[in-house]
């Protein structure tokens, strides 16, 4: 069976001329699809019996809704899909969470985020991370990425997404360039690159195409300035070191809306005193982009600390004072395990409830 979720309008077109249907059927499908989320061909109703008919023998739409949800106390909730299904894998046993992924609500003053998985788990490795530690299991098609962003609950009242759920978007590039022209195209949902942020450890090539091919803003994932100690976490470090992939962002125009920023996670006693202060501001000095701090939260598969909140607005402060523009980002949804570095698949499995 096609999943049409994430078919281009050219690429509907196509489908359209070999079934025989009317060439303006592509435009209704893009429409029930991107913008009334229509999850059935039944629901279409502007389409003939005809051609419902045709569609429901050949191809599904591909939506469909999360399989369990938890929700913070501060209001954050996370999401489990089951991924695969669509294409016909068997249902999971019990035990296997290697095929769900999560996405994080994130409602905030006036703007709903979603942050999305792009994989099922991750090849990355980095050190902190539980997602990483699961290892590798697969991409998801561009068809499962858009369904997270359309079938999450408040979906209709989104303003932002940002790539920097469960694995690295660039090891994904193609998938995630089509979720990118769905979301921003008039014929898709119409967004503004400027709603969209795609993290990434710096995979240089990938980064290249992106910055070229799209207009989203870009978020790259530092947590060390000095390359053997960043190696030491990220083993991404060794095929494209941090340096080179800063050198590289120093080609492009920053300045204009669109943004580059740079995450940085503290961990106590590793990336947290003057000295990686020090090294920030020489790494970036003068390339229009904003550092953000993160907090790291502790968790029983590893042993970083994080760093008290007073020591991370000594560090931001310094900074700041130092030409750097740094901010600490809020902390969400801890207590659910829906922050950064904590999704896990397979542990939402036993943890989520039943929607
Ligand atoms: Fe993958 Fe990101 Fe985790 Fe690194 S931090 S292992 S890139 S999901």
């Amino acid at each position: 069976m096609d999943v049409l979720l994430g078919y281009t309008l050219s690429q509907l077109q196509q489908l359209c001329e070999q079934e025989g249907f009317p060439k303006f059927t592509a435009k209704q499908l893009c429409d029930w699809m991107y913008h009334k989320r229509m999850a059935s061909f039944d629901g279409m109703t502007n389409l003939s019996q005809k051609i419902r008919a045709r569609l429901k023998e050949t191809a599904v739409v591909g939506l469909e809704g999360p399989a369990g949800s938890q929700k913070s106390k501060d209001g954050t909730s996370k999401y489990l899909f089951l991924t695969g299904a669509i294409a016909g894998e068997e249902t999971p046993s019990e035990n296997d969470g290697s095929r769900y992924v999560e996405s994080v609500y994130i409602p905030a003053d006036g703007r709903n985020t979603l942050c999305v998985s792009c994989q099922r788990g991750c090849r990355m490795g980095c050190r902190f991370c539980v997602t990483g530690k699961q290892g590798f299991h697969g991409n998801l098609t561009a068809a499962e990425i858009l369904n997270q962003i359309l079938s999450v609950p408040g979906s209709d009242e989104l303003t932002n997404v940002v790539f920097m759920g469960m694995g690295e978007p660039l090891d994904n590039y193609e998938a995630i360039r089509r979720t990118l022209e769905v979301l921003t195209s008039d014929w898709g949902m119409g967004w503004s690159p400027r709603r969209l942020t795609v993290s990434t450890v710096g995979i240089t090539p990938m980064l290249v195409r992106l910055i070229e091919e799209c207009e989203c803003h870009v978020a790259v994932s530092l947590h060390n300035p000095f390359g053997d100690e960043r190696g030491l976490m990220m083993p991404m470090q060794k095929a494209y070191p941090i340096d080179e992939v800063v050198a590289m962002l120093r080609r492009y125009n920053w300045h204009g809306q669109r943004r580059i920023s740079f995450e940085y996670t503290m961990f106590g006693g590793i990336n947290d005193d003057r000295r990686h202060a020090d090294g920030l501001v020489r790494l970036l000095r003068g390339l229009p982009c904003r550092v953000n701090l993160i907090k790291f939260h502790t968790s029983p598969e590893t042993d970083f600390r994080s760093v008290p909140m007073p020591e991370m607005e000594r560090f931001r402060d310094y900074l700041n004072r130092e030409g750097l523009t740094c901010t600490i980002r809020a902390s969400r949804g801890e207590d659910i395990m829906a922050a950064c570095g904590l999704l896990a698949g397979k542990a939402g499995v036993t943890s989520c409830t039943s929607l």
